[in-house]
């Protein structure tokens, strides 16, 4: 490997990390037993006591160093992307900016969102001051899929430190590399304790992560996967963020600037090779545009090619089983009276696959209801944005979407039932760290980034301290029949005017 990551102990069982371009051994890294995962939980145990006891501030400027050295690190961690996930050094580079930008926020927002603050303690106990402020956790368990290896992981990482908390986390089998190179990095600027480590390994030291007695684990994966994981923490009551699959679907109003949202709806659709959580795979069009709108992103993904090329745009595959899981969506969309208009099941090769546009493709078809995560997309007529709404909330998943109009932008994005919309952009909302990140539905609960994204990673500690005796002592046996009466008369001038519902 060209980055200096940590070697494995040489008397470890170990797994391989292969080139998705060329099939070679990127790395060799050790498969992390149930034990050694409970040994990393504890020694973030005392990370996690040390780290919270500094203030905002002081973590805030650890995290902004480390953010430096990634910054100035960048090319070699890219370099590390691309050799375990096949992506373009150029993608792999955007993909590490954007984390960035989330690193800075989150420490540079913490102590606002998080620290303690006074809230109104009303007129029944104008006596008490109220306070509340967002403790964290302890030790954050965190397992982070490989398609975004530095971005998705981070959303959670970043957040939890800012937050005071240590973590233990899990990358994919695929990307241990990346995993390492993140914490290796993070160690240099934090070298007093066990802050941040990794393990690595298969599915089972996922599994160990969850049983290991984390204060939260944060999950970031396939649906089927993170339902796993939930089973997993209930047995100890470990509360959990699930962060999973998604069939985003881009809408196509009749106003809408049709060059544009073709545009974005390839680079959706096809960027990361389609493998992206809230990439584009539906797209629903109304009938007045559809013709004009389905030539111009044909036009433009005819000059797109995936393949092993250093100026290539796509990369290959990254998980050799998902080839299978392309073909038959594509499979399934033809059989059912769909034609491809790009592409097809030709298109998808040992490694790579071309871009495809599906038309005609009925809405049961598992290429409209289930996650395909290559670079295709169905893209169907509708006769109003009402149908397109309809559709577009239409599958299990509640991820991400996109709507191109001019008009009513905000009103269809208002109506499609996902955890975020783009207006007249693609995936926008990822990149702005102000924003929540998460979904409904199968795409899992909880948030990363964002406010909420600090949040989800404490626990709300709410103080009331009584500054003087009360007039009315309320929480008391010496409660009289006066203050009774006081209280009533109270409760009556406070809530009493709010007038009966007519019918
Ligand atoms: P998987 O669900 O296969 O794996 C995710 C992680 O879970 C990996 O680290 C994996 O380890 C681990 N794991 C596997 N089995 C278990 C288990 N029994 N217990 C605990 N952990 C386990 O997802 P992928 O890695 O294939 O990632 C792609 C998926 O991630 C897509 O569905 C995509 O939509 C979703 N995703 C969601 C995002 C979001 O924010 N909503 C963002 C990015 C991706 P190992 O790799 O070793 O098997």
């Amino acid at each position: 490997m060209t980055a200096d990551v940590q070697a494995p102990p040489a008397t470890q069982q170990t797994f391989d990390s292969l080139s998705p371009v060329t099939g070679d051994v990127v790395g060799t890294w050790p498969v992390h037993s149930a034990e050694d995962v409970q040994d990393a939980v504890e020694r973030a145990r005392e990370g996690a006591a040390w780290w919270s006891s500094l203030t905002f501030d002081e973590r805030a400027e650890r995290l902004t160093a480390w953010a430096g050295v990634m910054t100035r690190r960048v090319a070699q961690l890219a370099d590390v992307v691309h050799q375990e996930t096949g992506k373009p050094h150029s993608d792999a580079t955007l993909e590490a900016a954007l984390a960035l930008d989330h690193i800075a926020w989150a420490a540079k927002h913490a102590r606002k969102v998080l620290g303690r603050h006074k809230v109104s303690s009303g007129l029944l106990m104008a006596n008490q001051a109220a306070t509340v402020e967002y403790r964290p956790l302890g030790v954050v368990g965190v397992i982070g899929p490989w398609n975004y290896p530095v971005f998705t992981p981070l959303g959670s990482i970043a957040y939890a430190l800012a937050a005071g908390n240590a973590v233990v986390f899990k990358p994919s089998e695929l990307t241990p590399g990346v995993g390492y190179w993140l914490a290796a990095t993070f160690g240099e600027v934090v070298p007093e304790h066990a802050v941040f480590q990794v393990v690595t390994g298969l599915g089972e030291t996922g599994a160990a992560l969850c049983r290991a007695g984390v204060d939260k684990l944060a999950f970031t994966g396939s649906t089927g996967t993170g339902k796993k994981v939930m089973a997993a923490c209930a047995e100890t009551l470990t509360p959990v963020v699930i962060e999973a699959g998604g069939k985003d679907a881009v809408l196509v109003d009749e106003d809408a600037d049709l060059d544009a949202a073709a545009d974005a709806t390839l680079w959706g659709a096809c960027g990361n090779a389609g493998q992206t959580c809230i990439g584009v795979e539906r797209v629903y069009v109304h009938d007045s545009v559809y013709d004009e709108f389905l030539s111009l992103l044909v036009e433009k993904g005819r000059d797109l090619r995936a393949e092993d090329s250093p100026d290539t745009k796509i990369g290959p595959i990254t998980m050799p089983s998902q080839l299978e899981v392309i073909s038959s969506h594509i499979r399934d969309a033809l059989d059912k009276g769909g034609k491809a208009v790009l592409g097809g099941l030709s298109a998808v090769g040992d490694r790579y696959v071309q871009p495809t546009i599906l038309v005609d493709v009925p809405e049961e078809s598992t290429a409209v209801q289930e996650e395909t995560f290559g670079p295709t997309v169905t893209v169907t007529r509708v006769r109003d944005m009402d149908e397109a709404v309809a559709k577009a909330n239409g599958t299990r998943y509640g991820l991400g979407s996109t709507v191109f109009s001019k008009a009513r932008g905000m009103e269809l994005a208002e109506r499609i039932r996902s955890g975020m919309t783009a207006v007249n952009g693609v995936i926008t909302f990822a990149a702005i760290p102000s924003l929540p990140f998460g979904g409904v539905g199968d795409s899992g609960f909880g948030r990363i980034h964002g406010p909420d994204g600090l949040k989800e990673f404490t626990y709300a500690k709410a103080i009331a301290r009584q500054r003087f005796k009360p007039v009315l002592a309320l929480t008391s046996f010496t409660r009289t029949a006066k203050a009774d009466g006081q209280l009533a008369q109270i409760i009556t001038m406070l809530h009493g005017r709010g007038s009966t519902l007519q019918k």
